[in-house]
């Protein structure tokens, strides 16, 4: 039989889950962004049941009264056709469309969307492959429907039974692999299905911008247009050896492969998250030596955040990584591998700190974020040789400065 891959996206995720609550607010430009709920806001829920969709629209918060750093996470489609969407500033998003409604981002909410989705997927087509909050990849080649209309009729039936049960859309492509399945399921959004076979390669692919191709980022794109490349297209005319030479063995292989729509990777059922991670954008540029003591707070918090997280979600992870994001919005990352794996804050916040300890703090930062990654259940963790590193960390107490060694914030 031959390999059908989908790739299942949702539409506006955030803004759409928020819809549900707010159906008053359907049909308007809707942006997610800047502050995350406040606690004292949900601590009624039966108080509030079904008075949500009774508050007037306007008294709902606009675009245009907001000040802040804070960025966009999702728009509805009413906003976007504003030309405003994810990653873009509120403050810049509010003079394009400033009667915006905004709300704050609720992600104790989408992750229990999340969930109902996948698992209402999961119980069609066993081998799903999560990407995130809001996609997944699901192998449709041994799924009965999955070979017929190329997918479309499993497809559509995926696409209704999570609208049934949760009311909400989502767009799926149906390739004969992930590369392709990907970029297929922006072919008709919201709410669309898109079957793409081998034969539609030069007609649907080639004349699409390189920046489709999951895996080629703004730089590679960049380098792309300068050597006059801009389409799919115009990569598959280039030979592998021209590819290898301007990019490298394994990327100008991969280009290659890519162009031709070729990808052989598995779709890989994870039933747990790859890694959790916690981060914020300070409300103005911090000095890693002026800003000592808040850097050093908001670190430490973060890190007993990332802690909880992991305690909440029932895992231990065994790397540790942080991100910063200087005020030129450059980003770097750095991580770190423990003894053994932890949830705890103050082993956590050890491994951070050293983490830090490899970057340069010589700008201001805009961002701070600290993650855990390769996660197990805890019961799965196996005593690996070198555990007493583990036991010094965890006996190192959790100050906000690390400065008894004079270094960090
Ligand atoms: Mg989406």
């Amino acid at each position: 039989m031959p390999r059908r891959v989908a790739h299942l996206d949702m539409d506006a995720f955030y803004a759409s889950v928020e819809l549900l609550r707010y159906p008053q607010l359907r049909g308007r430009a809707v942006v997610i962004g800047g502050a995350r709920r406040l606690a004292d806001e949900v601590t009624d829920p039966a108080r509030l049941e079904g008075s949500l969709s009774r508050i007037a629209v306007s008294e709902f918060p606009r675009l245009k009264d907001y000040t802040g750093r804070g960025v966009i996470t999702t728009a509805s489609y009413e906003a976007r056709r504003f030309g405003i969407g994810s990653a873009l500033g509120l403050m810049k998003a509010a003079r394009l469309c400033p009667q915006a409604i905004l709300l704050p981002a609720d992600f104790a909410e989408y992750r229990k969307y999340s969930h109902a989705f996948k698992n209402i997927i999961a119980e069609i087509a066993p081998i799903v492959e999560d990407r995130g909050i809001d996609e997944v990849y699901i192998d449709f080649t041994e799924v009965p429907g999955g070979q017929r209309e190329g997918g479309r009729v499993l497809a559509r039936l995926i696409q209704k039974s999570i609208f049934d049960a949760t009311g909400l859309t989502c767009s799926i492509g149906v390739a004969p692999n992930k590369l392709l399945a990907k970029m297929a399921s922006e072919f008709r959004k919201p709410n669309g299905i898109s079957i793409l076979t081998e034969g539609d390669l030069q007609a649907k692919i080639w004349p699409l911008a390189c920046r489709k191709v999951n895996g080629i980022g703004p730089k590679t794109d960049a380098e792309l247009q300068r050597l006059g490349i801009q389409t799919i297209g115009d990569l598959a005319q280039r030979d592998l050896q021209w590819l290898i030479d301007h990019f490298g063995q394994k990327t100008g292989a991969w280009m290659y492969e890519a162009a031709r729509g070729r990808d052989d990777r598995p779709v890989v059922t994870n039933s747990q998250p790859v890694s959790v991670s916690r981060e914020t954008t300070f409300a103005q540029n911090l000095h890693a030596q002026r800003n000592k003591a808040e850097l050093g707070a908001i670190f430490t918090r973060l890190c007993q955040q990332l802690a909880s997280d992991l305690q909440t979600k029932g895992y231990v992870g065994k790397t540790i990584g942080i991100k910063l994001r200087y005020a030129d919005f450059k980003c770097v990352t750095r991580e770190q591998s423990l003894a053994c794996h932890t949830a705890d804050a103050s082993v956590i916040r050890h491994a951070a700190g050293l983490c830090l300890k490899r970057i340069s703090l010589a700008q201001p930062l805009r961002l701070l974020g600290v993650r855990a990654g390769a996660l197990r259940r805890p019961g799965e963790c196996v005593a690996e040789p070198d555990a007493s590193a583990a036991a010094k960390a965890t006996s190192v107490p959790m100050t906000d400065s690390m400065s008894a060694d004079g270094q960090l914030f």
